[in-house]
């Protein structure tokens, strides 16, 4: 199956406003997509209507958040099932600080359902936040709540673990890591010698905050490793 795992909507104040649910799942659809996951920072609002413009759209969703520990380290939760990423929604609820967001400095962050990609909701806290919770304590949570907790783009940008730990823990329980390409997957084998290749889930998203973004039919996911992970719910 054709996936993108890592998109943010206009949730995401970083995102731009085009990125209602409907938008992104014609766009996945129209560029030969089978598989998404709308991955919104620190916030699961949006995935209900996700979870709707995907049905409409004949596309398979996984539900999820981009998460940012208090180490600053962004990580993906992914769910199959819409009501256990609502659970995770409840935690997310206690654990992130209340700081009112800025929309002129950081963007907005908007809620939007229906066929018309209605405006029903604006988050009013700033969504770019780190979590008052560590990496292992959101990795346990995420479990807890029954998703796959990916490590976000690995090597790159701000927020990756090997920016702000500089290393993968090898007790760290993840179940999967996004790269850009081989090369990188080279780059943290060859850092992290106790790591095997094909024990690890290999995982190259988007990370799309513009619709041009999202993931072409390039990288597929093998129906056995998706069941593996996230069950039978096809
Ligand atoms: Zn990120
Ligand atoms: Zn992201």
């Amino acid at each position: 199956m054709f996936y993108d795992l890592h998109i943010h909507s206009c949730l995401s104040p970083c995102a731009e406003d085009e990125m209602t649910p409907n938008n992104i799942c014609n766009m996945a659809v129209l560029k030969g997509l089978e598989l998404i996951a709308v991955t919104d920072h620190n916030s699961c609002m949006q995935q209900p209507s996700i979870s709707e413009a995907a049905d409409k759209a004949g596309l398979k969703a996984l539900f999820g958040a981009e998460l940012q520990t208090s180490e600053e380290v962004h990580i993906l939760g992914l769910f199959a099932k819409l009501e256990d990423c609502m659970m995770l929604q409840k935690w997310i609820d206690t654990v992130l600080p209340v700081i009112p967001n800025d929309t002129g400095y950081f963007g907005k962050e908007e809620i939007r359902s229906g066929a018309d990609d209605e405006l029903i909701g604006i988050e009013n806290r700033l969504l770019l936040v780190s979590l008052q919770a560590s990496l292992e304590e959101t990795v346990d949570k995420i479990h807890e709540c029954n998703g796959r907790a990916v490590l976000a783009h690995v090597l790159d940008r701000e927020n990756s673990i090997i920016n702000q730990l500089g290393f993968i823990p090898q007790n760290l329980n993840i179940d999967g890591l996004e790269v850009k390409n081989d090369e990188q997957k080279k780059e943290i084998l060859q850092m992290h010698p106790w790591m095997n290749e094909k024990d690890e889930n290999w995982f190259t998203d988007s990370d799309a905050h513009r619709l041009i973004d999202i993931n072409e039919a390039q990288h597929s996911i093998e129906i056995s490793l998706y069941q593996e992970l996230w069950g039978n719910a096809l």
